[in-house]
């Protein structure tokens, strides 16, 4: 059943009062209670369908319960699940092999979520600065874009411009400068030599889908190679398969030195991230001087063998690149009818709505309730990222949703 109806389920607000009992407020949920997944649709507790428009930020691209990755999963609970890194496990040197393939990459730092990945890179960016560079002890600076978002932990959102993310969380960590993103020159000018990184995302996911201009991640590559620094990307959340491409960055052909990644490298089954690059770089580590007791797991690195070999045959990718231009082409559709303006690279769009009708949380609760789930990212702006198996028609009963989610508050 996918309906319509706003009254929630009776068994939908027993879960809701169990959840608020006990559970830090650090979320704030629409009050869908999910029970079960397949593909791109999930049930909830009351048996009401829901198309997944938002595939758990990208970590779902390959659709919930998808027989390989579970079975991948299962097959190596079976054997053993965690050895820590004082032991090898044979799981994790083809995972990290496979990896470095995929991406054109001679090494993998493997971590677990995608704050990690990112706070993994920031400690290689300042060791490679000071080693390889030679910048003095203490003044690594790391240039970071305005908008971004790279995760949670007190390092990173020092450079958050979130007040949400941000406020009440200092002291804050310092080495950190902020361009706006998307401007080339503003980055010049910020370069000096003291700068390790410039740390930018290919497209900004949780900014509202912002996709830079097409020579913007080529300047940043050049600008990187001018001043002898380090161009990292941040593809925890474009990256693998959602804008069409394995990297976002390949859109536009540019190569950066490490590579973050996370979410969708676990498959929606475990987290798994990874921090990837050239040897030159990240060989800068040396044993002990960074690690995570569950980083590179035989369970997260089976998972990730299996995502890699997937992605390795391109039809997820494939799949992203075909529906680009159906999902922009019913977005088109709606502008001047409550949608301002939006953003679509793969199977990936940011959608602003027109103020007026609603912000983008009353958006997404009334697209709840006719059975589509998408989130707000702020403002009046939506995401859509379903997973990457979603069909041309069920990206068409999702905006069909939202078009009348807008009709009915026009
Ligand atoms: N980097 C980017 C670009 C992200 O979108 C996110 C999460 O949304 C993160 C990092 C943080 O990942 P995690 O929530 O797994 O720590």
């Amino acid at each position: 059943m996918i309906g319509s109806s706003t009254a929630l389920g009776t068994k939908t607000v027993a879960a809701l009062a169990v959840e608020d009992r006990a559970l830090a407020h650090n979320y704030s949920p629409l009050p869908v209670v999910i029970a079960s997944g397949d593909g791109a649709w999930v049930t909830d507790v009351d048996g009401k369908r829901y198309l997944d428009g938002l595939a758990a930020y990208s970590a779902v691209n390959f659709g919930h319960g998808n027989a390989r990755l579970l079975d991948a999963a299962r097959a190596q609970l079976d054997r053993v699940t965690l050895t820590s890194r004082a032991f090898v496990n044979d799981q994790l040197g083809p995972f990290a092999a496979g990896l470095a393939e995929l991406t054109g990459t001679d090494m993998v730092l493997p971590m677990n979520t995608g704050a990690e990945a990112v706070e993994s890179a920031i400690k290689v960016s300042r060791a490679w600065g000071y080693r390889v560079k030679g910048v003095p002890q203490g003044k690594a600076t790391i240039i970071v874009a305005s908008g971004n978002f790279h995760g949670r932990t007190t390092t990173i959102i020092s450079f958050s411009d979130d007040p949400v993310a941000h406020d009440d969380f200092g002291p804050y960590t310092p080495g950190f400068r902020t361009v706006p993103y998307g401007d080339a020159s503003a980055l010049r000018d910020a370069m000096d030599d003291t700068v390790v990184a410039v740390l930018v995302e290919p497209i900004q996911g949780e900014g509202g889908v912002v996709i830079p201009p097409a020579d913007y991640l080529p300047s940043v590559r050049a600008i990187c190679d001018e001043f002898g620094a380090l161009f990292v990307a941040d593809e925890i959340q474009s990256g693998l398969g959602r804008t069409g491409h394995t990297l976002a960055v390949s859109r536009v052909d540019v190569r950066p030195d490490l590579i973050t990644l996370g979410k969708a490298l676990g498959g929606g089954i475990v987290p798994v991230s990874a921090v990837v690059g050239s040897r030159d770089v990240l060989g800068v580590l040396r044993p002990g001087e960074h690690g995570s007791t569950f980083g590179g797991n035989p369970l997260a690195a089976a998972v990730g063998s299996e995502v890699v070999a997937m992605l390795g045959e391109g039809t997820f990718q494939q799949r992203a690149l075909a529906g680009e231009p159906v999902l922009r082409g019913l977005l088109d559709d709606l502008v001047g009818k409550g949608v301002v303006t939006h953003r679509v690279a793969g199977l990936w769009a940011g959608i602003d709505i027109d103020p007026a009708l609603g912000t983008g949380k009353e958006i997404a609760t009334a697209m709840a309730a006719r059975g589509v789930l998408v989130k707000d990212t702020h403002g009046s702006t939506i995401r859509f990222a379903p997973p990457l198996v979603v069909t041309d028609d069920e990206i068409a009963t999702a905006i069909g949703a939202l078009e009348s989610v807008l009709r009915d508050r026009s």
